[in-house]
């Protein structure tokens, strides 16, 4: 099997997720610490660089919801599958997630924090498919906007496979 071809290079990531926490570091100055959840698995290697480059006080916790089966079949629900450790309550969230799709597992996470009474909930991802949307989901801050195509690399998977791949990649199916 050959290797994804190249969507977004690993260089024109760098570049973004600089431009996505200098942004993020300017609308978040003087607010106190900000709390960056992040949506497991796919987020972790995002949530990692974009961390390290705000200059802002910040704390991290992760969360993990599952909304597909497995490989690229959707299942439909969405169901939390690891809760955070912290209260959110009167804090300023930052919701981090490395892919919207239809939308659907970011619009069940925005109104499951909400309930937590925060003192302000945004969202941020680094890929938007924005033709697949189902529903109207808030999106705050995003890295790139991408076709309906199934990507891999950079914290996203293709059935636990290729996760670790430093560009963002598309499969293509084999000749
Ligand atoms: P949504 O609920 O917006 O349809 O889907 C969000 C979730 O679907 C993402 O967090 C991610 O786990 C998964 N997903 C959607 N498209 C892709 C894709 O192209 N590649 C990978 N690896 N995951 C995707």
């Amino acid at each position: 099997m050959q290797n994804p071809k190249t969507l977004i290079s690993e260089d024109e990531i760098r570049k973004r997720v600089d431009e996505l926490a200098a942004q993020i570091s300017l609308d978040y100055a003087d607010k106190g610490e900000l709390v960056l959840v992040g949506v497991l698995k796919g987020s972790f290697i995002f949530l990692a660089d974009l961390s390290r480059r705000l200059s802002i006080p910040r704390h991290i916790e992760f969360i993990a919801v599952s909304s597909y089966r497995y490989g690229s079949t959707r299942s439909g629900a969405v169901r939390l599958v690891m809760d955070m450790r912290r209260s959110i309550e009167a804090k300023n969230v930052l919701i981090v997630e490395d892919i919207v799709d239809t939308g659907h597992t970011l619009d069940y996470l925005i109104k499951m924090l909400k309930s937590r009474n925060p003192a302000s909930i945004r969202t941020c991802t680094l890929l938007h498919k924005e033709h697949s949307a189902e529903v109207d989901v808030q999106i705050d801050y995003c890295g790139f906007s991408i076709g309906d195509e199934w990507v891999v690399g950079y914290g996203l998977d293709y059935d636990e496979k290729d996760r670790t791949l430093p560009y963002i990649g598309v499969i293509e199916p084999d000749d």
